[in-house]
Protein backbone atom coordinates (compact mmCIF):
# COMPACT_ATOMS: atom_id res chain seq x y z
CA UNK A 1 0.00 0.00 0.00
CA UNK A 2 1.20 3.69 -0.88
CA UNK A 3 2.28 6.06 1.81
CA UNK A 4 -0.20 8.73 0.85
CA UNK A 5 -3.21 7.01 0.76
CA UNK A 6 -3.63 8.19 -2.61
CA UNK A 7 -4.55 6.05 -5.56
CA UNK A 8 -5.60 6.63 -9.42
CA UNK A 9 -7.99 4.20 -8.68
CA UNK A 10 -10.35 2.71 -5.53
CA UNK A 11 -12.32 0.09 -6.61
CA UNK A 12 -14.36 -1.16 -3.81
CA UNK A 13 -15.56 -4.95 -3.88
CA UNK A 14 -12.64 -7.58 -5.13
CA UNK A 15 -14.46 -10.65 -6.27
CA UNK A 16 -14.89 -11.44 -9.61
CA UNK A 17 -15.39 -8.30 -10.97
CA UNK A 18 -13.58 -5.87 -9.00
CA UNK A 19 -10.32 -7.96 -9.45
CA UNK A 20 -11.01 -8.12 -13.40
CA UNK A 21 -11.42 -4.29 -13.16
CA UNK A 22 -8.29 -4.04 -11.55
CA UNK A 23 -5.92 -6.64 -13.89
CA UNK A 24 -7.19 -4.32 -16.61
CA UNK A 25 -5.81 -1.29 -14.68
CA UNK A 26 -2.45 -3.20 -13.21
CA UNK A 27 -1.37 -3.94 -16.63
CA UNK A 28 -1.40 -0.03 -17.55
CA UNK A 29 0.74 0.58 -14.50
CA UNK A 30 -2.25 2.88 -12.49
CA UNK A 31 -2.04 2.45 -8.92
CA UNK A 32 -5.02 0.37 -7.53
CA UNK A 33 -6.59 0.33 -4.04
CA UNK A 34 -9.06 -2.92 -4.00
CA UNK A 35 -11.07 -2.75 -0.91
CA UNK A 36 -13.02 -5.71 -0.20
CA UNK A 37 -15.43 -7.18 2.67
CA UNK A 38 -15.14 -10.94 1.58
CA UNK A 39 -19.06 -11.87 1.35
CA UNK A 40 -19.38 -12.74 -2.44
CA UNK A 41 -22.61 -13.80 -3.25
CA UNK A 42 -21.88 -17.40 -4.17
CA UNK A 43 -20.01 -17.87 -1.31
CA UNK A 44 -22.38 -20.84 -0.32
CA UNK A 45 -22.15 -22.87 -3.50
CA UNK A 46 -19.89 -25.90 -3.61
CA UNK A 47 -18.97 -25.31 -6.97
CA UNK A 48 -19.39 -22.86 -9.42
CA UNK A 49 -20.42 -23.80 -13.32
CA UNK A 50 -20.72 -22.28 -17.07
CA UNK A 51 -17.49 -20.42 -16.59
CA UNK A 52 -14.89 -21.91 -19.11
CA UNK A 53 -11.68 -23.19 -17.48
CA UNK A 54 -12.98 -23.14 -14.08
CA UNK A 55 -15.83 -25.30 -14.43
CA UNK A 56 -16.58 -27.20 -11.47
CA UNK A 57 -14.07 -25.01 -9.05
CA UNK A 58 -14.98 -23.83 -5.65
CA UNK A 59 -16.02 -20.54 -5.56
CA UNK A 60 -13.31 -18.98 -3.25
CA UNK A 61 -10.67 -20.98 -5.48
CA UNK A 62 -11.73 -19.09 -8.46
CA UNK A 63 -11.64 -15.62 -6.02
CA UNK A 64 -8.05 -17.19 -4.76
CA UNK A 65 -6.42 -17.69 -7.82
CA UNK A 66 -7.83 -14.27 -9.43
CA UNK A 67 -6.38 -12.82 -6.27
CA UNK A 68 -2.96 -13.98 -6.73
CA UNK A 69 -2.95 -12.87 -9.96
CA UNK A 70 -4.47 -9.39 -9.70
CA UNK A 71 -1.69 -8.76 -6.58
CA UNK A 72 1.51 -9.69 -8.61
CA UNK A 73 1.54 -6.35 -10.60
CA UNK A 74 3.08 -4.12 -8.12
CA UNK A 75 0.69 -1.31 -8.94
CA UNK A 76 -2.35 -3.33 -7.06
CA UNK A 77 -3.10 -3.17 -3.18
CA UNK A 78 -5.63 -5.05 -1.77
CA UNK A 79 -7.33 -3.82 1.86
CA UNK A 80 -9.91 -6.19 3.89
CA UNK A 81 -12.59 -4.45 5.05
CA UNK A 82 -16.02 -2.95 4.37
CA UNK A 83 -16.49 0.61 2.89
CA UNK A 84 -19.01 2.27 4.41
CA UNK A 85 -19.10 5.72 3.30
CA UNK A 86 -17.74 8.02 0.29
CA UNK A 87 -17.58 11.35 -1.08
CA UNK A 88 -16.59 13.66 -4.23
CA UNK A 89 -13.39 15.56 -3.37
CA UNK A 90 -11.23 18.60 -5.35
CA UNK A 91 -9.42 16.12 -7.12
CA UNK A 92 -11.53 12.76 -7.21
CA UNK A 93 -13.28 10.89 -4.78
CA UNK A 94 -12.52 9.84 -0.80
CA UNK A 95 -13.63 5.94 0.95
CA UNK A 96 -13.59 5.68 4.46
CA UNK A 97 -13.92 2.05 5.85
CA UNK A 98 -15.46 0.52 9.34
CA UNK A 99 -12.30 0.86 10.50
CA UNK A 100 -12.00 4.45 9.92
CA UNK A 101 -9.24 4.76 6.95
CA UNK A 102 -9.52 6.83 4.69
CA UNK A 103 -8.52 6.56 0.75
CA UNK A 104 -8.00 9.27 -2.03
CA UNK A 105 -8.50 8.17 -5.73
CA UNK A 106 -9.10 10.02 -8.90
CA UNK A 107 -11.95 7.11 -10.28
CA UNK A 108 -13.92 5.17 -8.21
CA UNK A 109 -15.05 1.42 -9.55
CA UNK A 110 -17.68 -0.41 -7.53
CA UNK A 111 -18.07 -3.59 -8.06
CA UNK A 112 -19.75 -4.87 -4.84
CA UNK A 113 -22.40 -6.84 -6.13
CA UNK A 114 -26.16 -7.36 -5.03
CA UNK A 115 -27.61 -9.10 -1.50
CA UNK A 116 -30.37 -11.98 -1.85
CA UNK A 117 -33.41 -11.39 0.30
CA UNK A 118 -34.96 -14.64 1.20
CA UNK A 119 -38.28 -15.49 1.13
CA UNK A 120 -39.91 -16.18 4.52
CA UNK A 121 -39.86 -20.12 3.99
CA UNK A 122 -37.90 -21.81 7.76
CA UNK A 123 -34.43 -23.35 6.47
CA UNK A 124 -34.85 -22.13 2.97
CA UNK A 125 -31.39 -20.10 3.74
CA UNK A 126 -29.40 -23.35 4.01
CA UNK A 127 -30.52 -24.55 1.20
CA UNK A 128 -29.31 -21.48 -1.37
CA UNK A 129 -26.62 -22.03 -3.79
CA UNK A 130 -26.87 -26.10 -3.04
CA UNK A 131 -30.30 -27.21 -3.95
CA UNK A 132 -32.30 -23.77 -3.78
CA UNK A 133 -30.76 -22.23 -6.28
CA UNK A 134 -30.62 -19.39 -8.90
CA UNK A 135 -29.84 -19.66 -12.43
CA UNK A 136 -30.30 -23.18 -14.72
CA UNK A 137 -27.19 -22.54 -16.54
CA UNK A 138 -25.04 -22.09 -13.01
CA UNK A 139 -26.83 -25.62 -11.65
CA UNK A 140 -29.34 -26.69 -13.12
CA UNK A 141 -26.99 -29.68 -15.49
CA UNK A 142 -26.29 -31.11 -11.86
CA UNK A 143 -29.94 -31.30 -11.10
CA UNK A 144 -31.45 -33.28 -14.66
CA UNK A 145 -34.39 -35.16 -14.73
CA UNK A 146 -34.79 -34.56 -10.90
CA UNK A 147 -38.07 -33.70 -9.17
CA UNK A 148 -38.01 -30.05 -9.74
CA UNK A 149 -39.86 -27.08 -7.90
CA UNK A 150 -40.28 -23.30 -8.96
CA UNK A 151 -40.57 -20.95 -6.72
CA UNK A 152 -42.09 -17.99 -8.41
CA UNK A 153 -45.20 -15.90 -9.52
CA UNK A 154 -46.64 -14.89 -12.60
CA UNK A 155 -44.09 -13.84 -15.75
CA UNK A 156 -40.63 -15.14 -13.70
CA UNK A 157 -42.49 -18.13 -12.92
CA UNK A 158 -43.14 -19.54 -16.60
CA UNK A 159 -40.25 -17.73 -17.72
CA UNK A 160 -38.02 -20.23 -15.75
CA UNK A 161 -40.44 -23.02 -15.83
CA UNK A 162 -40.03 -23.11 -19.62
CA UNK A 163 -35.65 -22.79 -19.42
CA UNK A 164 -36.07 -25.47 -16.58
CA UNK A 165 -38.16 -27.62 -19.10
CA UNK A 166 -34.76 -28.49 -21.39
CA UNK A 167 -33.42 -30.37 -18.27
CA UNK A 168 -36.19 -32.11 -16.61
CA UNK A 169 -40.13 -33.19 -17.08
CA UNK A 170 -41.47 -32.78 -13.17
CA UNK A 171 -41.72 -29.86 -12.39
CA UNK A 172 -43.97 -27.69 -10.21
CA UNK A 173 -44.73 -24.29 -9.88
CA UNK A 174 -45.09 -23.20 -6.05
CA UNK A 175 -46.19 -19.20 -5.91
CA UNK A 176 -46.55 -19.08 -2.23
CA UNK A 177 -49.55 -16.81 -2.50
CA UNK A 178 -52.10 -16.42 -4.83
CA UNK A 179 -51.23 -17.42 -8.97
CA UNK A 180 -50.85 -14.52 -11.02
CA UNK A 181 -51.09 -16.04 -14.69
CA UNK A 182 -53.06 -15.04 -17.72
CA UNK A 183 -55.13 -17.43 -19.13
CA UNK A 184 -52.71 -18.41 -22.01
CA UNK A 185 -49.78 -18.74 -19.49
CA UNK A 186 -51.91 -21.55 -17.44
CA UNK A 187 -52.37 -23.29 -20.89
CA UNK A 188 -48.36 -23.07 -21.62
CA UNK A 189 -48.02 -24.42 -18.26
CA UNK A 190 -50.73 -27.39 -18.18
CA UNK A 191 -49.86 -28.19 -21.98
CA UNK A 192 -46.35 -28.50 -20.74
CA UNK A 193 -47.83 -30.98 -17.73
CA UNK A 194 -46.48 -28.21 -15.05
CA UNK A 195 -48.81 -28.12 -12.10
CA UNK A 196 -49.00 -24.94 -9.93
CA UNK A 197 -49.60 -25.15 -6.22
CA UNK A 198 -50.86 -21.25 -4.39
CA UNK A 199 -50.84 -22.48 -1.08
CA UNK A 200 -48.24 -20.80 1.23
CA UNK A 201 -45.04 -22.81 2.25
CA UNK A 202 -44.43 -23.09 5.84
CA UNK A 203 -40.86 -24.90 5.61
CA UNK A 204 -38.13 -26.80 3.61
CA UNK A 205 -36.89 -30.28 4.80
CA UNK A 206 -33.39 -30.85 3.90
CA UNK A 207 -30.51 -32.79 4.50
CA UNK A 208 -26.99 -30.87 4.68
CA UNK A 209 -28.72 -27.86 2.50
CA UNK A 210 -29.82 -30.86 -0.04
CA UNK A 211 -33.47 -30.81 -0.45
CA UNK A 212 -36.10 -33.27 0.31
CA UNK A 213 -39.49 -31.93 0.57
CA UNK A 214 -41.73 -28.48 1.00
CA UNK A 215 -44.25 -27.88 3.97
CA UNK A 216 -47.69 -26.34 2.64
CA UNK A 217 -49.64 -24.32 4.99
CA UNK A 218 -52.79 -27.46 4.96
CA UNK A 219 -49.85 -29.69 5.73
CA UNK A 220 -49.70 -30.92 2.40
CA UNK A 221 -46.00 -31.86 1.68
CA UNK A 222 -44.21 -32.24 -1.66
CA UNK A 223 -40.97 -34.30 -2.34
CA UNK A 224 -38.41 -32.22 -4.19
CA UNK A 225 -34.65 -32.23 -4.70
CA UNK A 226 -34.53 -28.80 -5.95
CA UNK A 227 -36.14 -25.27 -6.09
CA UNK A 228 -35.39 -22.74 -8.27
CA UNK A 229 -36.37 -19.50 -6.38
CA UNK A 230 -36.77 -15.39 -7.78
CA UNK A 231 -35.84 -14.12 -4.89
CA UNK A 232 -35.45 -10.31 -4.07
CA UNK A 233 -32.08 -8.62 -3.77
CA UNK A 234 -30.83 -5.38 -2.68
CA UNK A 235 -27.86 -3.35 -3.39
CA UNK A 236 -24.53 -5.16 -1.17
CA UNK A 237 -23.66 -1.59 -0.70
CA UNK A 238 -25.30 2.04 -0.75
CA UNK A 239 -22.37 4.26 -1.44
CA UNK A 240 -23.47 4.52 -4.70
CA UNK A 241 -26.61 5.67 -4.31
CA UNK A 242 -25.24 8.19 -1.46
CA UNK A 243 -22.38 9.59 -4.52
CA UNK A 244 -25.45 10.33 -6.31
CA UNK A 245 -25.64 7.11 -8.56
CA UNK A 246 -28.93 6.70 -10.52
CA UNK A 247 -30.75 3.37 -10.22
CA UNK A 248 -32.67 1.33 -12.89
CA UNK A 249 -36.43 0.84 -12.13
CA UNK A 250 -35.00 -2.94 -11.19
CA UNK A 251 -32.30 -1.73 -8.89
CA UNK A 252 -29.26 -2.21 -10.65
CA UNK A 253 -26.94 0.61 -10.73
CA UNK A 254 -27.26 2.46 -14.18
CA UNK A 255 -24.54 2.31 -16.73
CA UNK A 256 -23.80 2.65 -20.00
CA UNK A 257 -22.05 0.36 -22.74
CA UNK A 258 -18.77 1.43 -21.32
CA UNK A 259 -20.13 0.50 -17.74
CA UNK A 260 -20.04 4.49 -16.74
CA UNK A 261 -22.50 5.41 -14.44
CA UNK A 262 -24.89 8.63 -14.19
CA UNK A 263 -21.84 10.40 -11.95
CA UNK A 264 -18.97 11.69 -13.77
CA UNK A 265 -15.67 9.59 -12.87
CA UNK A 266 -17.68 6.49 -10.86
CA UNK A 267 -18.00 3.28 -12.79
CA UNK A 268 -19.70 0.17 -11.85
CA UNK A 269 -19.62 -3.33 -12.71
CA UNK A 270 -20.69 -7.15 -11.97
CA UNK A 271 -24.05 -8.29 -10.32
CA UNK A 272 -24.66 -4.72 -9.50
CA UNK A 273 -25.30 -3.39 -12.61
CA UNK A 274 -26.43 -6.49 -14.64
CA UNK A 275 -29.56 -9.08 -14.38
CA UNK A 276 -27.40 -11.75 -16.21
CA UNK A 277 -25.58 -12.68 -13.42
CA UNK A 278 -22.73 -15.08 -13.46
CA UNK A 279 -18.86 -15.05 -13.11
CA UNK A 280 -18.28 -14.58 -16.93
CA UNK A 281 -20.67 -11.47 -16.74
CA UNK A 282 -19.14 -9.89 -13.96
CA UNK A 283 -15.61 -10.87 -15.21
CA UNK A 284 -16.51 -9.13 -18.58
CA UNK A 285 -18.02 -6.23 -17.38
CA UNK A 286 -14.64 -5.79 -15.05
CA UNK A 287 -12.52 -5.85 -17.57
CA UNK A 288 -14.40 -3.24 -19.27
CA UNK A 289 -14.95 -0.80 -16.62
CA UNK A 290 -10.75 -1.45 -16.03
CA UNK A 291 -10.09 -0.41 -19.39
CA UNK A 292 -12.34 2.35 -19.79
CA UNK A 293 -11.33 3.88 -16.32
CA UNK A 294 -7.67 3.65 -18.20
CA UNK A 295 -9.00 5.54 -20.72
CA UNK A 296 -9.93 8.27 -18.80
CA UNK A 297 -6.82 8.76 -17.03
CA UNK A 298 -5.01 8.68 -20.15
CA UNK A 299 -7.17 11.28 -21.80
CA UNK A 300 -6.77 13.46 -18.26
CA UNK A 301 -3.17 12.85 -18.02
CA UNK A 302 -1.50 12.26 -21.84
CA UNK A 303 -3.80 13.97 -24.12
CA UNK A 304 -4.41 17.04 -22.34
CA UNK A 305 -1.17 17.65 -21.23
CA UNK A 306 0.45 21.32 -21.78
CA UNK A 307 1.30 22.59 -25.03
CA UNK A 308 4.58 22.94 -26.07
CA UNK A 309 6.23 23.85 -28.94
CA UNK A 310 7.85 20.77 -31.55
CA UNK A 311 11.25 22.73 -31.40
CA UNK A 312 11.81 23.05 -27.70
C1 LIG B 1 -25.98 -19.05 -4.74
C2 LIG B 1 -25.32 -18.58 -6.00
C3 LIG B 1 -24.65 -19.48 -6.82
C4 LIG B 1 -24.04 -19.04 -8.00
N1 LIG B 1 -23.43 -19.94 -8.83
C5 LIG B 1 -22.85 -19.50 -9.96
C6 LIG B 1 -22.20 -20.42 -10.86
O1 LIG B 1 -22.19 -21.63 -10.65
N2 LIG B 1 -21.64 -19.89 -11.98
C7 LIG B 1 -21.66 -18.57 -12.28
O2 LIG B 1 -21.11 -18.17 -13.31
N3 LIG B 1 -22.25 -17.70 -11.44
C8 LIG B 1 -22.84 -18.12 -10.31
N4 LIG B 1 -23.46 -17.24 -9.47
C9 LIG B 1 -23.44 -15.81 -9.83
C10 LIG B 1 -22.09 -15.22 -9.39
O3 LIG B 1 -21.81 -15.61 -8.07
C11 LIG B 1 -22.13 -13.71 -9.48
O4 LIG B 1 -22.56 -13.33 -10.77
C12 LIG B 1 -20.75 -13.13 -9.17
O5 LIG B 1 -20.37 -13.47 -7.85
C13 LIG B 1 -20.77 -11.63 -9.35
O6 LIG B 1 -19.51 -11.12 -9.07
P1 LIG B 1 -19.34 -9.65 -8.48
O7 LIG B 1 -17.89 -9.44 -8.35
O8 LIG B 1 -20.16 -8.70 -9.26
O9 LIG B 1 -20.07 -9.70 -7.06
P2 LIG B 1 -19.76 -10.63 -5.79
O10 LIG B 1 -19.04 -11.86 -6.21
O11 LIG B 1 -21.06 -10.79 -5.07
O12 LIG B 1 -18.73 -9.78 -4.93
C14 LIG B 1 -19.03 -8.52 -4.42
C15 LIG B 1 -17.90 -8.20 -3.45
O13 LIG B 1 -18.02 -6.87 -3.01
C16 LIG B 1 -17.79 -6.84 -1.61
N5 LIG B 1 -18.45 -5.64 -1.07
C17 LIG B 1 -19.75 -5.27 -1.14
N6 LIG B 1 -19.97 -4.10 -0.51
C18 LIG B 1 -18.76 -3.73 -0.01
C19 LIG B 1 -18.31 -2.63 0.73
N7 LIG B 1 -19.16 -1.66 1.10
N8 LIG B 1 -17.00 -2.56 1.08
C20 LIG B 1 -16.12 -3.52 0.71
N9 LIG B 1 -16.50 -4.60 -0.02
C21 LIG B 1 -17.79 -4.70 -0.38
C22 LIG B 1 -18.39 -8.13 -1.10
O14 LIG B 1 -17.90 -8.49 0.16
C23 LIG B 1 -17.95 -9.09 -2.20
O15 LIG B 1 -16.68 -9.63 -1.95
C24 LIG B 1 -24.08 -17.67 -8.32
C25 LIG B 1 -24.74 -16.77 -7.48
C26 LIG B 1 -25.37 -17.20 -6.33
C27 LIG B 1 -26.09 -16.23 -5.47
Amino acid sequence: MTDTNQYDVIIVGGSYAGLSAAMALGRLLKSVLIIDSGLPSNRQTPHSHNFITQDGQTPAEIARKAREQVLAYQTVNFYQGLAISGKKTSNGFEITTASHDTFSGKKLIFATGIKDIMPDVNEIEACWGKSVIHCPFCHGYEFKDKKTAILANSDKAVHLASLVGNLTKDITVLTNAPANFTLEQREQLARNHIAIIETPITAIKHQNGYLESVRFQDDATLDVQVMYAAVAFEQHCSIPKDLGCELTETGYIKVDAFQKTSIDGVYACGDNTNMFRSVSAAVATGSMAGAMVVKALTEELFLTSPEKSIQD
